[in-house]
């Protein structure tokens, strides 16, 4: 069964029921979070009880939304490796670097989680029909998910998205809509046509799940890492799902008594070409202007506008962490450097973590000994096109 308390909403504290369909909240439009009875968990389950769990994001069942196994659609997501970079680490100063590679996830990316908990719980409360805006990468992983839960999915993309987004999402049998726009103008499309047409809207924090799934890797660090986390955590922020979830799993570790208090500083790393996050952050504010015309080729955090930039700016500021702004030249040198001296391809939002980490080094904002971990969001095999593009565009005749 689930402990799972009431759905709260992350600005007004409005509750309500955790076992009926639900987007935003409906007084004030912002995004819904589960909220469990931690209290009853903490009484009845160890965290030593883990050891016998099987190797996927599941593990965490406890304060996972579902009621049951049977709810579950699932491709084996989570439990990535938490791999150390000793060659990369001590070229630059770092003694205890490590990367969270999420590019093992099914359908490439750490969208799998995501997308796993929210099909799950769509299905579960008799959805039929879903549909998501998306950069790529969350078309991709719904439409294998859908594919796996009987369901008939809609995906709206943008033009210009990586191929193999394209191609995965029409194999698993999805609708493909290819737009003359951003994910933005995305999800216009799918808030117009989705009551007519009869879709669930599966869009990043516009239904309570998705967070839940994404949250898993901060079970996991914590796991991993002997309960102990770590000084600091590197995340490339689009929506900022991942970022708003690990926090979340830190805040309900402690209180389940799994961890004490000691947090890590997050930073949050986007492009240059796209920064608004990095730029309200910068500017002192609370949430984070819409930004024009958005340009990099690191599409997963090519978001102009994220809805839930309170809460991503709440926690770095929480965390007394960072936002870091790095650009395209500098995350493709970065693919190659990690590449070449610890053999990961990571995607280039990953990459764009280690070009952060290497500027936060040398303002001395991260120490020789701090534990760094640095999250590999997908894997660069899902953007040969868009690396091929980057390299005719920036060195010709090569
Ligand atoms: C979606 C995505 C991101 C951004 O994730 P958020 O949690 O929405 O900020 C980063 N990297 C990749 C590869 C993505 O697909
Ligand atoms: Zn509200």
């Amino acid at each position: 069964m689930s402990f799972a308390k009431h759905l709260e909403c992350s600005r007004c504290g409005k509750t309500f029921s955790p076992r009926a369909l639900h987007t935003l909240c409906l007084s004030c439009q912002s995004p819904l979070l589960v909220r469990y009875h931690l209290d009853e968990i903490r009484r009845r389950s160890k965290k030593t009880a883990l050891i016998n769990r099987p190797a996927n994001m599941w593990r965490y069942h406890e304060v996972m939304p579902v009621d049951s196994h049977h709810d579950i659609v699932s491709l084996g997501e989570g439990y990535t490796p938490l791999l150390q970079l000793k060659r990369l680490g001590s070229k630059h100063g770092l003694s205890a670097l490590y990367v969270k590679d999420e590019s093992l996830n099914p359908t490439g990316t750490f969208k799998a989680r995501g997308l796993s908990a929210a099909v799950s719980m769509a299905r579960k409360l008799g959805v039929k029909k879903v549909a998501i805006p998306t950069a790529g990468n969350a078309g991709g992983a719904l439409a294998a998910y859908g594919a796996r839960a009987g369901m008939e999915v809609f995906v709206f993309m943008p033009k210009d998205t990586p191929l193999a987004n394209v191609v995965e999402t029409k194999m698993a049998g999805a609708h493909v809509e290819l737009i003359d726009g951003l994910i933005t103008d995305a999800a216009g499309i799918v808030a117009e046509r989705k009551d007519k047409a009869g879709w669930f809207d599966l869009s990043t924090l516009k239904e309570p799940y998705r967070i839940e799934g994404k949250k898993t890797m901060g079970y996991e660090l914590a796991e991993q890492f002997q309960w102990q986390l770590p000084d600091v955590i590197v995340y490339p922020t689009g929506g900022g799902t991942g970022l708003i979830g690990i926090w979340k799993a830190f805040t309900e570790m402690e209180e389940l008594g799994w961890i004490d208090e000691k947090r890590p500083r997050m930073v949050a790393v986007q492009s240059e070409g796209c920064a608004p996050i990095v730029k309200a952050f910068q500017e002192g504010k609370d949430s984070a202007e819409v930004w024009v015309s958005p340009r990099t080729f690191a599409s997963g955090i090519r978001v102009p506008k994220a809805i839930g930039d309170f809460l991503i700016l709440r926690a770095l500021r929480q965390s007394r962490g960072q936002a870091v702004s790095v650009t395209d030249l500098e995350i493709y040198q970065a693919i190659h450097q990690v590449g070449s001296s610890e053999g990961l391809f990571l995607g280039p939002e990953g990459a764009a973590c280690w070009t952060a980490v290497k500027k936060l080094r040398e303002r001395q904002w991260i120490g020789r000994e701090e534990k760094v971990v640095l999250l590999n969001t997908g894997s660069g095999l899902k953007y040969l096109d868009s690396l091929q593009h980057f390299e005719k565009q920036s060195f010709p005749g090569e």
